[in-house]
């Protein structure tokens, strides 16, 4: 048992107990002094009954009676007490009332889960009880418990508070202890976000009335990914009609959301929209007008709808009714230093106040993860209490901090318990709660992370860089990842294991944590041009293994596994076939790439390195257009194989080419055809790769070869940037 300050706390109250009548004992002996009372009979009270049972059953040996309803109360009793009378009117949703003197012990709360979130501080302040992490945690074992005198009342910050911890999932007093709200507890038939067309199926409606739909670029564009028409009225008539028959099918759920498809620019231009979001100077004009209008058919309901991308901005004239939720997502911020002190933040700053002064029903949508590379590291912690102290200051009252959704993501366990009690309460001690977890989950290796922590803060200050969810370990290996502070920070990990070695929990929780510096290192490690590849593969069999071990599922937001990634990496990163005769040859472009691609386009294509998922090396991008290319061997050489790779990653609009098409000359100027390459549709999310390969049946003199690439240029109906240039995406060409 870990001795901490609360323990401390826990010892000097026994001992002071035989001296203040204010005190109360529960337990004596490892035997009940007690009894804990279930007032109303409510659901919710009898699992905060069960929960105080079962932890002081833990701590003491002692199993407290639970007992249903009675009129006659005694000494010693702990009253459970969810009611609707809140005649102090100090209790706020999900808060509650907590007490303890003359022999008695108090826990209430209105309607809802209060008395659950009242037992749990029971149990953490006065008790001992640390949670931490999917069902990991600790508590004092004691044979006496007593109670100081306690008079709180403790109501949370926002009254929504949602994180997306892989717990929730599996450990149902997770969400519980860390006082989660689940999106299905309050938004009807999971309706919760992008649900345009689940409303208005294109599929079912696509054909016969693309006019439902939204105009760009000169015509309709009706899809999966395609928003609506605004201000066409067998729309409003359709989604009214449905989100009725929702509300009748689930008549306890007080919230739906009419919210944007997914994709950027993707919103009706015709001549009425477009005249209502010009007189409003926002592209949210006539979005909230068409659902003020729908928020008018269900005064009782709340409807529920995105600020995000290009609706960020707040409308000029038209508020939102009041019960008109505004969900407002900082997506496109960059998260080194908080809201304020950056240009991007500055923007989403000025929406938030925009939105602010029309509404009083927003969510804050935050991002505290990268979703390109969920095992990158992402010093962010610095920034949390800032930002979570700023959407309440601008009337926030739900919020949504997208954080820890996968096993094994960068301080996962530590990310949730932080954001969570900001939710709660954005006044927190965050350096001291910061400790308090790190020593208590990691134990004597605690300090060992906590430095860790701090230093690659500082790092990533230093380094000018800025912290964003796509970014890739890649970006950052000149700053925060540059190699002396990745000698620094394994040494800080060695001392971390080293220290709880003998404690095999401990020691799994610090190399869990680890796998973010091993992922890190494999990330850069493929992109430099001198590589031991012995230590490469013995670095990707340890993360391998962790991986599996860990149980750690997906590697980003796309779903592709850390084991496909080992797999691939030991295909695309380390050699075992023959040399490219490619390598070093200059390339000449018929059709150039993009122009942030042409400084890059010099080398890349024949530089021997294969790019990886992120596209940020490596990789060289034309959009919106075919691409045409020659590569010159520098004289004449026998070849037998040509082979390009390209690669799709949906989220960022990158899709494989339709057609790849190979030719080869001596005098570049007469070419003979090579063979042609259909290349079938992916629909998949995972990002992927693709090697398309032309193998000759003879070997043939050779010093040009022209590679003509079709791309798909125009993003399809399917793909959430419907109607908009595609990107296409190649790394490498080899030949044999
Ligand atoms: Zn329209």
């Amino acid at each position: 048992m870990r001795f901490t300050a609360k323990k401390l706390f826990f010892l000097l109250t026994v001992f002071l107990s035989s001296y203040v009548h204010a005190q109360m004992l529960i337990v004596k002996n490892g035997l009940p002094a007690s009894r804990i009372i279930i007032v109303n009979d409510h659901p919710e009270e009898k699992t905060a009954a069960l929960l105080l049972q079962s932890f002081i059953e833990k701590i003491s040996g002692a199993k407290l009676p639970v007992v249903n309803k009675i009129s006659v109360n005694k000494n010693g009793d702990i009253l459970i007490n969810n009611s609707d009378d809140n005649k102090s009117g100090l209790l706020k949703e999900g808060g509650f009332y907590l007490s303890c003197s003359n022999n008695m012990v108090g826990i209430s709360s209105t309607a809802g889960k209060g008395v659950i979130y009242g037992v749990v501080t029971l149990l953490e302040k006065y008790l001992g009880v640390d949670y931490f992490s999917e069902f990991e945690y600790s508590f004092p074992k004691e044979k006496n418990i007593i109670l100081p005198e306690i008079d709180m009342v403790d109501n949370p910050a926002f009254r929504y508070r949602q994180t997306q911890n892989y717990a929730i999932k599996t450990d149902s007093l997770y969400s519980l202890w860390f006082r989660l709200s689940e999106p299905n507890e309050e938004f009807a038939a999971g309706y919760w976000v992008h649900t345009f067309d689940r409303l208005l199926p294109s599929a079912v409606y696509g054909k016969s009335h693309p006019e439902y739909y939204a105009y760009f670029n000169g015509e309709r564009h009706p899809g999966k990914a395609s928003q609506w028409c605004l201000s066409n009225d067998t729309v409003f008539n359709i989604v009214s009609n449905k989100v009725d028959s929702i509300f009748k099918s689930y008549p306890g759920k007080p919230i739906i959301s009419v919210s944007q498809n997914d994709g950027n620019y993707t919103n009706c231009t015709c001549e009425r929209c477009k005249a209502i979001d010009d007189h409003e100077g926002a592209f949210s004009g006539s979005l909230i007008t068409f659902i003020n209008k729908l928020a008018n058919r269900f005064p009782g309901k709340q409807i529920s709808t995105l600020a995000y991308l290009y609706t960020m901005n707040p409308p000029k004239y038209v508020k939102p009714l009041p019960n008109v939720n505004i969900m407002l997502c900082d997506i496109d911020c960059n998260r080194e230093v908080s809201l304020t002190e950056n240009e991007s933040g500055r923007n989403f700053m000025k929406a938030l106040k925009g939105w602010s002064s029309i509404s009083k029903n927003i969510f804050v949508w935050d991002y505290g993860i990268n979703f390109d590379n969920y095992l990158s590291p992402f010093p962010n912690f610095h920034i949390m209490q800032d930002n979570i102290r700023l959407f309440k200051k601008y009337h926030a009252t739900m919020h949504f901090s997208q954080v820890s959704g996968t096993r094994g993501g960068d301080f996962s366990e530590l990310r949730t318990y932080l954001v969570a009690k900001l939710m709660w309460n954005p006044e927190v001690d965050m350096d001291s709660l910061m400790k308090h977890f790190l020593n208590g989950y990691y134990g004597v290796a605690g300090p060992y992370l906590y430095q860790y922590i701090k230093v690659m803060e500082g790092a990533l200050l230093g380094s000018g860089l800025r912290l964003w969810i796509y970014d890739s370990p890649v970006s950052h290996k000149k700053g925060m990842l540059k190699p002396e502070l990745m000698l620094r920070y394994n040494q800080l990990f060695d001392e971390a294991e080293k220290a709880v070695a003998d404690d095999p929990v401990l020691l799994k929780r610090v190399q869990r944590s680890r796998l973010s510096l091993q992922y890190s290192e494999l990330e850069i490690a493929r992109t430099k041009t001198e590589k031991d590849y012995n230590d490469i593969n013995n670095k990707l069999n340890l993360f391998e293994e962790r991986v599996k071990e860990f149980n750690v599922t997906a590697l980003n937001e796309r779903n592709n596994s850390p084991v496909e990634y080992c797999k691939l990496y030991k295909e695309r990163y380390i050699p075992h076939n023959e040399q490219s005769i490619a390598k070093g040859a200059s390339v000449n472009y018929l059709v150039p790439p993009a122009k942030k691609y042409l400084q890059l386009a010099d080398t890349a294509l024949t530089d021997g390195l294969f790019g990886g998922s992120s596209f940020v090396d490596s990789w060289v991008g034309w959009e919106g257009s075919d691409a045409s290319m020659i590569i010159d061997l520098g004289k004449t050489k026998t070849i037998h194989r040509v082979e390009a790779d390209f690669l799709q990653q949906l989220g960022a609009w990158i899709l494989f080419p339709v057609k790849v098409d190979y030719s080869y000359s001596e005098d570049g100027r007469n070419y003979t055809h090579c063979e042609m390459h259909d290349i079938p549709e992916d629909r998949s999310p995972e990002v992927k790769f693709a090697g398309i390969k032309s193998t000759l049946q003879q070997p043939v003199n050779a010093r040009y070869i022209k590679i003509e690439v079709t791309a798909t240029k125009v993003c399809p109906e399917w793909h959430y940037g419907v109607g908009h240039p595609s990107w296409m995406f190649m790394d490498e060409v080899t030949v044999q």
